[in-house]
């Protein structure tokens, strides 16, 4: 069996992560979402709570799951016996950084591939630092997000429910 890990922040899961997700999800027999517990940096909402947002959020795919992990990735890949990491590109910003990781990790790993699905153009633009921002001033993130992190962005920002 086939597992596949996509890796990341994710704070909050966008809708962008989302189509990566159901794509990623087609192309493997099983696919982990890995919440990466850093503790250097700085995160809106804590592990339990992307983890609770994404969990939400994949529900309808039933060969997805969803964990946290500490640590290199290439350590959490070996102890989930998988061999292929799958990150998103959007715009080529995301490149440099995202080819120095995957040879770095390739480095340390020599059976490890990394994935590059590229965004779909309808959220080419979105990612979680935008939408905090436009949260953070009160404005309409449904686009980006789905109804249940919206509201959670809302809460966390103390609008509407002060
Ligand atoms: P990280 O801090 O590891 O970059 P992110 O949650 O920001 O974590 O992103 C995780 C992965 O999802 C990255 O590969 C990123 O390029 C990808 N990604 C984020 N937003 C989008 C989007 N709108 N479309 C496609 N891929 C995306």
């Amino acid at each position: 069996m086939k597992t596949c890990i996509y890796p990341g922040s994710f704070d909050p899961i966008t809708y962008g992560h989302i189509d990566i997700i159901e794509r990623a999800s087609k192309i493997t027999d099983k696919l982990i979402v890995a919440v990466l517990n850093n503790h250097d940096k700085q995160s809106l909402f804590s592990v339990e709570e992307r983890l609770e947002m994404i969990k939400d959020s994949v529900k309808g795919f039933n060969n997805v799951e969803v964990e946290s992990f500490e640590g290199l990735l290439v350590d959490y890949a070996k102890s989930k016996d998988s061999r292929l990491i799958i990150r998103g590109l959007r715009a080529v910003t995301d490149f440099e950084y995202e080819l120095q990781m995957a040879q770095t990790n390739r480095e340390l790993y020599k059976d490890l591939d990394t994935v590059f699905l590229l965004t779909n153009l309808k959220y080419s633009y979105v990612s979680s630092s935008t939408v905090k921002q436009v949260a953070a001033f009160d404005g309409d993130v449904n686009k980006f997000v789905t109804p249940f992190v919206a509201d959670k962005l809302m809460r966390k920002y103390n609008k509407h429910f002060v």
